[in-house]
This record gives structure tokens, C-alpha cells and sequence, in this order.
């Protein structure tokens, strides 16, 4: 066995210092060299500010103290993501982070809910979410410092965070753990005889040598596609939309303890609220709407003066064909992309490094280990590929073009699959996981318009009268609980010294 001894980055945007973090938090320097290539000429993609709670868990895995890196990164708190518009113009759900309900004994919470329905139980499903009754109210307080037995103890959150400020703050916590950091245009990559990569080279002729290679260059897959030539399957056939126009603005009033995702006539508006600012973008399909009408929409649709110029970013959903080739593994946007609905890419990224080290080779990179991570990946895309075109599919809107090909549209022999099983009974497919939680799929589902034909018979063991003044204990505890909560915008204040 000849162990790795160096690795070599490309690029520092989010992916890349998350990479460079890491792997210094994993390995030590003297058994591990990390040295992180970019290139302040080119820059980085700058957005990406939306996450889901494991991000939360990646800062605690790495030492981080969260308070610091909040005050830092001037994040705010995200209890899930406000939907509008998107089953009928004028309708709204929400997907809350954590559980809605608790077990009834050995009953899924769910499938009681169900049969309370069917008898005519007044209830939404929403009202047994604590994270929905929090976002609702704009409430905040964090589930760790909760008793675990009270409804916001087992709560969820993630944060919404600076993307430029992240990078910069990791870069700092990669360099204090000795990564290298080499500010330059990679402008040639150099190959060993079997095709791996050997060095590349610097504009200014300097040439760096590594045993394994990572590529975080985002779009410009400069060593994936450009150097090995590694295919792009598009999936542009489920996800229409191909561009964003992304713009920032200054903050009016506090921010909500959410992300706001808003279905428009050719795609959808983001809204995520930091202490300092809020970032605004609109995704549309070029085949509905040219730049300058989607630039000319989202300015329509953002509340506070703005303070960059709109930015146009073109994107093409869909993913590589091998994630890992050789002695190069991509992460990032190079290595795929679907829209950031559901905020999924820097998850993705965490998921592709989490994989890489519990697969991690030496020199030779034996190609079952390859193998198994580019399978392990296909399915983590996938498994995301589905829950955002859910989001999709499910519409009733006929208002635009965009959106009747939406309804009709073509969807994944898998999503299908999972939509028929669900329909039935409300049960989710083996493997279906990890991310998206049951609570997440029932969200969404029972947003779009979709419940269950029939609940589990194994609920009729329950009396109906018992379910009743359950579900009656449950909502009046959520409840009496988010009262006595801060506002988000007082939590900041008190907490972190912020708005
Ligand atoms: C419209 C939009 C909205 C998004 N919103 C979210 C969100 O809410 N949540 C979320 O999790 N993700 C989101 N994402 C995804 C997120 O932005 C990215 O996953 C994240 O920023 C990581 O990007 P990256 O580091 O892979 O690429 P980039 O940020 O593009 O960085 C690429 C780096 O490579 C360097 N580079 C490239 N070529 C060379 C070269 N030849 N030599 C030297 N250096 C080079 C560049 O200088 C740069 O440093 C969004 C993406 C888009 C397009």
C-alpha cells in the first residue's frame, strides 16, 4: 500500500474550502498534505445560502463553535421553507424541518392522522409540526437547549448564511490546520501515461504535483470533464428550468426564521433573509422567459432597495457521469446540480466528502472503492432529483405554459413509483432516506394535493375517542410552547448581538 501523501483542490468556492476544512479536520498534516488552488480572477459562483440541518451538523463535526461562526457568517435561523403558489395560485404549505407528531405507541403518528381525517378531524397536519407553529409565529429558540421531552426538544433547524462569508471563514479554518492555499489560473493539467492526473500548472508557470486531485471548480469541471472528458447526464427533461437571476437586497424588518420559495409563471423565486441582507434570485426556464424579462420579474418581486446589480447564472441540472475517475474526485457543482429548491448542493457536498473518507484509497485507487462511491452518489442525486420534481409534477396550475408542461410533465420511473405507493397508504419506499425524513415526503405530498387513499388497519387497534384528546394534548403543547418563545429577530439580538 503507498498512502496518499498530498491532495490538491481546484478551486475555492463553498465546495472547495469545505473540501480543504474537512480533510484538515480528518487527517494530520504531517500525514496529509492539503494544498488549495483558485483563482481570485475567475471567482466564485457567490451564492448557495439556503441549507438543511446536516450543514449544522458539519460545523459541531468540525469543532466549530456555532455561536462564533453565526456572528461570522451573519447567518439566521431556517425552520423549513414557506411554498406559494405552487398546487394553485393563492395556496401555500410549508415543509418544516424535525418531526410533526409523535408516536402513538407502536402507531406511526401519520397514519393516525390519517384515520382522524377520514372521520372528519378538523386538523391540519402542519399544526403538529413545532417548526411549522415556530415559523408561523417567526419564533425561534434552539431544540438543544430545550428539554428533549417537550415538543421543541426533538425540533430541527438549519441556517441561512453568507456564502462569500463561509468560504472566507472556512478558508481561515482550513489554513490555522496548515492547508495550503496558492492563488492562480490553473491553465494546463498535466497526465501520467495511465491517464491520472499528475500536476498542474499555474499561469505564472508554476507547477504543483499532488497523488490526488479534487475538483471544486464548479461549472468549469476544469479536471473532471475538461481533463478526463467525463460525460453530463442532463436531466433538463424533469427539471425545465436553466437559469437563475440572482440580486440581493437591504433587509426590511426582521428576518423570518425561513426560506421563502415562491412559484412564479416560468419557475420560482427565492427569498433568504440574513442578519445583514437578504438574497433574492429567480430560476426560470429559458424557454419561457429571456433574461431581461425574469431580470425585470424578480426586481418586481423584492421588497428592499437593492444593493448589487442582478447577476444571470446558467445552469443545466443533471449530473456526471462517474463522480470519482482516477486519482480525481469531483465535488461541488462539478460534479452535478439540481436547482436549489430544497437548498441541497453544499448537503451534497458534505455527502460526497463524508463518502470520499470512509472510502478514502491509497495511490492506486482500487476501482471497487471508486465503484461503490460513484454509486453511493448517483443515488444520493437521485434520491434529490425526485423530491424536487414532487414538487413539480403535483401542480394543478394550468395559468402558463411553463406550468402546464409542468402537470404533464415526464417524471422519473422511480418518483412514480414512490407516488403510487404513497397514494395508497401513505407508506414511503425502502431506502428512502437520510435527508428527506417521512415527516418531509408527507409535507410535500399533502401540499400538492396528495393524501392517501387509505390509512393503516393496524390504527383501527386505536379507540377514535382517545385520538381525539391526543391530538387536542399535542396541539395545545406546541402551542403554549411557541408563545413563550422570542421573536427570531429577538433571539439574534439577544444572542448573537445581531440586526
Ligand atoms: C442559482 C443558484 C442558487 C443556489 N442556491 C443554493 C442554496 O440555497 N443552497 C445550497 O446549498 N446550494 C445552492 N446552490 C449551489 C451552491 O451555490 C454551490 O453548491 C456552492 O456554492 C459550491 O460551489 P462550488 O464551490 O462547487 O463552485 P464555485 O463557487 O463556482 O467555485 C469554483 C472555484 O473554482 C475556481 N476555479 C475554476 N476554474 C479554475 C482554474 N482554471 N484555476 C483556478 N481556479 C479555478 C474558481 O475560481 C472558484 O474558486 C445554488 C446554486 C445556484 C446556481
Amino acid at each position: 500500500m503507498k498512502p496518499i501523501k498530498k491532495i490538491v483542490i481546484v478551486g475555492g468556492g463553498s465546495s472547495g474550502w469545505i473540501a480543504a476544512s474537512v480533510l484538515a479536520h480528518d487527517f494530520r498534516p504531517d500525514v496529509l498534505e492539503v494544498e488549495l488552488v483558485e483563482s481570485e480572477q475567475l471567482g466564485t459562483i457567490g451564492v448557495g445560502e439556503s441549507t438543511v440541518p446536516p450543514f449544522v451538523e458539519l460545523i459541531k463535526n468540525l469543532g466549530i463553535d456555532e455561536q462564533h461562526f453565526i456572528q461570522s457568517v451573519h447567518a439566521t435561523f431556517k425552520l423549513g421553507i414557506e411554498f406559494p403558489d405552487w398546487h394553485q395560485v393563492g395556496e401555500s404549505y410549508f415543509h418544516p424541518f424535525g418531526w410533526i407528531g409523535t408516536r402513538f405507541g407502536m402507531h406511526d403518528f401519520y397514519q393516525v392522522w390519517l384515520k382522524a381525517k377520514s372521520k372528519g378531524h378538523p386538523s391540519e397536519l402542519q399544526t403538529f409540526a413545532p417548526c411549522s407553529a415556530m415559523a408561523r409565529e417567526r419564533r425561534f429558540f434552539l431544540p438543544q437547549e430545550a428539554p428533549k421531552t417537550t415538543p421543541l426538544g426533538s425540533a430541527g433547524y438549519a441556517l441561512h448564511i453568507d456564502a462569500n462569508l463561509v468560504a472566507k471563514y472556512l478558508r481561515q479554518y482550513a489554513e490555522d490546520r496548515k492547508v495550503k492555499r496558492t492563488e492562480g489560473l490553473v491553465t494546463e493539467v498535466r497526465q501520467k501515461e495511465d491517464g491520472s492526473i499528475a500536476s498542474l500548472v499555474l499561469e505564472s508557470g508554476q507547477e504543483i504535483h499532488g497523488d490526488f486531485f479534487v475538483d471544486c471548480t464548479g461549472f468549469y469541471a476544469l479536471l473532471i470533464e475538461k481533463t478526463l472528458g467525463i460525460g453530463y447526464e442532463d436531466w433538463l427533461h424533469y427539471l425545465p428550468c436553466d437559469r437563475a437571476v440572482a440580486v440581493q437586497t437591504e433587509n426590511l424588518g426582521e428576518p423570518v426564521p425561513y426560506t421563502m420559495s415562491t412559484a412564479r409563471e416560468e419557475g420560482w423565486s427565492w427569498r433568504i433573509p440574513l442578519q445583514h441582507r437578504t438574497g433574492n434570485g429567480y430560476v426560470y426556464s429559458s424557454e419561457y422567459c429571456s433574461d431581461d424579462e425574469a431580470t425585470g420579474k424578480l426586481l418586481g418581486y423584492v421588497d428592499g432597495k437593492t444593493i448589487i446589480e442582478p447577476s444571470i447564472i446558467p445552469f443545466r441540472a443533471g449530473v456526471r457521469e462517474s463522480f470519482w475517475h482516477k486519482n480525481c474526485v469531483s465535488i461541488g457543482l462539478s460534479s452535478g446540480f439540481i436547482e436549489p429548491l430544497e437548498a441541497t448542493a453544499l448537503h451534497v457536498v458534505v455527502r460526497g466528502l463524508d463518502f470520499l473518507l470512509r472510502l478514502f484509497p491509497d495511490q492506486h485507487c482500487d476501482q471497487a472503492l471508486i465503484d461503490e462511491y460513484n454509486r453511493r452518489m448517483r443515488m444520493e442525486y437521485e434520491l434529490i432529483r425526485d423530491f424536487i420534481v414532487l414538487h413539480y409534477c403535483l401542480t394543478q396550475r394550468e395559468d402558463t405554459p411553463f406550468w402546464k408542461r409542468c402537470k404533464n410533465m415526464e417524471i422519473p420511473p422511480s418518483l412514480a413509483e414512490t407516488i403510487e405507493l404513497f397514494r395508497a397508504h401513505g407508506t414511503l419506499r425502502e431506502g428512502v432516506g437520510e435527508l428527506w425524513t417521512a415527516s418531509s415526503w408527507q409535507s410535500i405530498f399533502e401540499g400538492m394535493g396528495i393524501r392517501p387513499e387509505n390509512y393503516s388497519a393496524r390504527v383501527d387497534n386505536l379507540d377514535y375517542t382517545w385520538i381525539e384528546s391526543k391530538l387536542t394534548e399535542m396541539e395545545s403543547a406546541i402551542n403554549g410552547m411557541v408563545r413563550n418563545l422570542p421573536t427570531h429577530g429577538q433571539f439574534l439580538r439577544d444572542r448573537f448581538g445581531a440586526i
